[in-house]
């Protein structure tokens, strides 16, 4: 009898010391092993708080921001990954800018229209009308923009659809017109975008205004429309492709429009508004060539 409850105890004893033993090295695994899979993979961060604008003095543009990862607690064995600088990445982050958007900048929404990139007599695949106002556009945008003019009905504004897909001929007279009025071509081109320069030839922006009768002048961006285009436009997939300011105005090379909006999709509008760029500027973190009358980007 004493023999066996001898041995009970001592069976108690061993089973309780595995048990012990198991907690322990569960305890150390999980103690080794937490830090490692928080940060695996996880990619340096830009300071997001600050406005781009002012953290990205020229001086600095060569460096990457090191702000975000200072506060990062120290893991050892976990390599930084290594930014390429020559990546948009890189150069996002040489400016002091969040990393953009994985696309494919040659992809048909980011085409990129001004006087010193001409496209010639390109036209969109296929054109319809939208809105009641029967603006025509591009078709692969149709969807957006008709829900783009409906959010702001639906936040009781009125909206109009005023201008949009304009073809390589009614550019080329418009433009033709200003020459017969006695213009050079240099002055002409201050006034109506030469053939092969406007925007509206890619059926991909769209002009619009509160009511019909309300001319295209900066005074729309008092109006609620406009604040509310303005305020939404990115959740569309719209950014505003002229924006106001004397920088913005020598890099588009184009006055501030308060009524041009321009379809990029709404992973790229989402990085422009929130970080206030030109296409111009967005355009360069994929290509990495030089934005004239850009502080940050320029040559
Ligand atoms: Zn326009």
């Amino acid at each position: 009898m004493g023999y066996q409850m001898k041995t009970n105890r001592v069976v108690r004893v061993i089973l309780g010391l595995i048990v012990l033993i198991l907690f322990g090295v569960y305890c150390y695994i999980r103690a080794s092993y937490t830090p490692f899979s928080d940060d695996i993979g996880a990619p340096p961060k830009p300071a997001q708080t600050a406005p781009p604008a002012e953290t990205a003095a020229p001086e600095n543009s060569g460096e990457a921001a090191p702000e975000g990862t200072e506060e990062t607690p120290a893991v050892e064995a976990t390599p930084e990954p290594t930014v390429d600088p020559n990546s948009p990445e890189g150069r996002a982050l040489a400016a002091g800018l969040p990393a953009p958007p994985d696309i494919d900048i040659n992809s048909w929404e980011y085409i990129l229209v001004s006087k010193a990139h001409e496209i010639g007599e390109y036209a969109p695949p296929e054109v319809v009308k939208v809105s009641s106002s029967g603006c025509p556009q591009d078709s692969r945008i149709a969807e957006a923009l008709q829900s783009f003019a409906d959010g702001c009905e639906a936040a009781g504004l009125p909206v109009y659809l005023s201008s949009g897909y304009r073809t390589y001929n009614e550019q080329y007279q418009n433009f033709q017109r200003k020459l017969n009025e006695g213009l050079s071509r240099e002055v002409a081109a201050t006034i109506v975008n030469p053939p092969g320069a406007s925007e509206h030839q890619t059926g991909l922006c769209c002009d619009i205004t509160d009511i019909y009768r309300n001319p295209k002048t900066q005074d729309l961006e008092n109006t609620e429309t406009f604040q509310w285009l303005y305020a939404h436009c990115a959740e569309y997939g719209f950014i505003l492709r002229y924006p106001k300011g004397e920088e913005a105005e020598a890099i588009t090379e184009n006055i501030y429009e308060p009524w041009h909006f321009r379809y990029v999709g709404t992973e790229a509008a989402a990085y422009i508004m929130e970080n206030n760029l030109t296409l111009e500027e967005f355009w360069y973190l994929y290509n990495g060539e030089p934005v004239p009358g850009s502080s940050r980007f320029g040559g």
